[in-house]
């Protein structure tokens, strides 16, 4: 639901990092991927002409549950005059909740009786917010809605909602070691800022070594050899390990 969509040649340039939760694989013509390639224009134009306002993506919304600030169906209401908005303290006060998604896609995936999409309109409006310079204020403290426990969303409806449902009790019934002879790893694999490589091209590394140090006293996290061999490559991306042969 928070996951991202990638096809085709961008498929080549990814790789597992640290920030990665699963993988799914899906059919081209699948309802998500579908959703996912909808274009912005045709999500705002729709939101200004099907939302019925019957709140229920609030209503479901996590974020308000717990406390914070944030109503995605008045952001949904207010749509129709967003681009004629001039007054940046206007903007704010209308939709300055925005800034409090947290992109969980519970709006959307399941909530909206109309199929629309509060989340990516909200991701929208964050870009806007930032543009315009607006940093609106956090509820540090939030408190969560006493009947949060009565809306919660059953498991199995939001994988049928999903269309997930012939995969959910899939399993994988084997794994299959994989031994390449190159790898590719990404010095940034983690949110935060990137550590300092402390490896050099030419260097012969064993499996598990440090090759890229933390930065101190920040929000970074080392990264490590997963083969054993020589460092063939280093650019501001990535270190490429050549794995030595036995
Ligand atoms: S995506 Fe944002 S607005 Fe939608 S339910 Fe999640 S937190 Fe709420
Ligand atoms: S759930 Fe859908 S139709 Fe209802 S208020 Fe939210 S965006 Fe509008």
């Amino acid at each position: 639901m928070m996951g991202k969509v990638y096809r085709g040649d961008q498929i080549q340039d990814l790789a597992v990092t640290k920030t990665t939760g699963n993988i799914i694989v899906l059919p081209k013509n699948h309802y998500l991927v579908k959703c996912a390639e909808l274009p912005l224009s045709s999500i705002v134009a729709q939101t200004k002409s099907a939302c019925i306002q019957c709140k229920m993506c609030t209503d479901m919304c996590p974020r308000y549950l717990i406390g914070h600030k944030i109503r995605p169906s008045m952001v949904m209401r207010n749509m129709f005059r967003e681009k004629d908005m001039v007054d940046n303290e206007e903007y704010e006060a209308v939709f300055g909740e925005a800034a409090n998604c947290c992109d969980c896609g519970v709006c959307e995936m399941f909530a909206c009786p109309m199929g629309l999409s509060p989340r990516k309109v909200n991701s929208f409006i964050k870009g806007q917010l930032g543009r315009r310079g607006i940093k609106p204020n956090r509820n540090k403290n939030p408190k969560a809605l006493e009947d949060l426990i009565y809306r919660r969303i059953p498991t199995e409806r939001l994988v049928s909602r999903l269309d997930l449902m012939k995969y959910y009790h899939a399993h994988a019934n084997e794994c299959i070691t994989i031994e390449p002879d190159c790898v590719s790893i990404l010095i940034k694999q983690h949110i935060g800022v990137p550590g300092t490589v402390c490896v050099a091209v030419g260097d012969r590394v064993q499996k598990g070594d440090l090759i890229v140090q933390a930065k101190e006293g920040a929000l970074s996290v080392p990264v490590h050899a997963s083969i054993k061999g020589c460092v063939k490559l280093i650019d501001g991306e990535r270190i490429v390990i050549d794995k030595e042969k036995e």
